[in-house]
């Protein structure tokens, strides 16, 4: 019997790390940020010089990406998460995830990782719901409005005073993942919306905690006979 699956999209600043995070570690699952194989495969391709533009040399780079609980991985070794955090690394990532052969190559390396999960996982991006794991026992689209997206980007990043300058670099971020042709942003037909604007963190990860329980999520993975 497969663990619990969960998938949680959204776009940036919704909420979906931290949702994800506090969820997994309630319930006793693994959590797999998907964002981080498209922002390593971005990182890679930023210092050696690697167009953004040359799909089959980023294909190449995904193929040696994976992705396990605590972060992505380069050729076997770990990235660190601050490299990956990076404006530059952030803006590049949503031009390289728009290359639909590397997309393929990364969906196979997530969907392994959530395989790998023997206790279930929770699993976090774009298009988890959609693409991804398209059975996944929940699928939650968490949104929030764009200023506190923003808002909430800078207090993470400690750039409080750049909140004018982060709103549109989230706002030309969701307009690539929206509108791109492979996998484009957007909820499932059978996900639950839950927008986040007015939530605290702790309201959003009960509101989860409650859907993922309704689905047989106990604390330590899924309960023994529901399949
Ligand atoms: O979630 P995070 O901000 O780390 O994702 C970085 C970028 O990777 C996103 O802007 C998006 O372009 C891409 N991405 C994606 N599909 C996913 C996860 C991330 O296209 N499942």
């Amino acid at each position: 019997m497969r663990g619990l699956i969960l998938a949680i999209d959204g776009p940036a600043g919704s909420g979906k790390s931290s949702v994800a995070r506090a969820v997994a570690e309630r319930l006793g699952l693994v959590n797999l940020n998907t964002g981080a194989t498209y922002r390593a495969v971005a990182l890679v391709a930023l210092r050696d010089e690697i167009s953004l533009d040359d799909s089959a040399s980023l294909a190449c780079v995904g193929e040696l990406v994976d992705l396990a609980a605590d972060g992505a991985f380069y050729k076997g070794e770990p990235i660190p998460d601050d490299a990956l955090r990076s404006p530059a690394v952030a803006a590049a990532s949503s031009k390289v995830s728009a290359h639909p052969r590397l997309r393929e190559v990364l969906v196979a390396r997530q969907r392994l990782a959530a395989e790998s999960a023997s206790g279930g996982a929770v699993v976090e991006g774009r298009d988890i719901g959609t693409v991804v794991l398209p059975k996944a026992d929940l699928k939650v689209f968490l949104s929030a409005s764009p200023q506190e997206r923003a808002r909430r980007r800078a207090h993470q990043t400690g750039r409080e005073g750049e909140l004018d300058r982060i709103r549109e670099a989230i706002d030309r971020r969701d307009r690539r993942d929206s509108e791109r042709e492979a996998s484009p942003l957007m909820p499932a037909h059978d996900a639950i919306v839950l927008d986040t604007t007015e939530l605290s963190l702790e309201e959003a990860v009960s509101r989860v905690v409650e859907l993922a329980r309704e689905r047989g999520a106990t604390s330590g993975g899924k309960a023994p006979g529901i399949s």
